[in-house]
């Protein structure tokens, strides 16, 4: 009875709010997926959360001390992939956000290099650009992460101030020194002994995570683990 209720307030809902793959259109999905299952196994995962010095962790080597780190899909100019990321990041969508999260979470779940994980850190985003928006995609990963695999979400242990965006006319060094002190940590005992994985949405020259993982491995006893969900080559 209760089963047949639900699948009928289900139609009713669909009936009123129509809901239909981000990819190809089709209304056949489930009520919490933004896309169907054909277009979410077509995604080009990388399977990167369980090979050891994979490409995202070759971005790190001689500049951060990291355990492991992952991306779980491909990024490639006119993809799907792309169109999501600018949902998320652009268009207000945070369903889309919360949804690849939660498949990042499932890749993490079954990764044994990353078990030991305490606590979950988004990358901060620029206060500005965060009020602009209304939120920080980060932190959506992270929840759609946190729903699949349960591990805390630290959203106010760090901080990042507002002086990055006057940078485009600066040289390399100064831009990374200038990086160094962008991040900030609000609360030291919440990250104190722990094995932290910062998140992320796309990682490309890793020059942001770089950063703010600096920071965190300032903080006693520290480990340092990132996964973002795209990686672009
Ligand atoms: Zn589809």
């Amino acid at each position: 009875m209760l089963q047949k209720l639900k699948s009928y307030l289900n139609d009713f809902s669909h009936l009123l709010y129509p809901h239909n793959c981000e990819g190809c259109g089709t209304d056949v999905l489930n009520d919490d997926a933004i896309l169907c299952t054909k277009c979410l196994f077509d995604l080009p995962e990388t399977n990167f959360t369980n090979t050891k010095n994979n490409p995202v962790e070759k971005i790190f080597y001689g500049r951060l001390n990291i355990i492991a780190a992952t991306a779980a899909y491909y990024f490639t100019k006119d993809s799907l992939l792309q169109h999501l990321m600018i949902q998320l990041k652009y268009r207000n969508n945070k369903d889309v956000g919360f949804f690849l999260g939660k498949q990042l979470g499932y890749q993490l779940q079954e990764s044994e290099r990353l078990n030991d994980i305490d606590v979950l850190v988004p990358l901060p985003l620029n206060p500005k650009k965060e009020k602009k928006r209304g939120y920080n995609q980060a932190m959506i990963i992270c929840e759609g992460i946190a729903s699949v695999w349960q591990k805390p979400v630290l959203k106010n242990a760090l901080i990042r101030t507002q002086f990055t965006e006057t940078q485009t006319q600066q040289d390399r060094i100064h831009r990374w020194q200038n990086m160094q002190h962008v991040f900030a940590v609000a609360d030291k005992n919440s990250l104190q002994d722990k094995h932290v994985l910062l998140v992320d949405d796309v990682i490309t020259t890793g020059a942001t995570l770089e950063a703010c993982g600096t920071t965190i491995l300032n903080i006693l006893n520290t480990q340092l683990s990132i996964a973002t969900l795209a990686w672009t080559i």
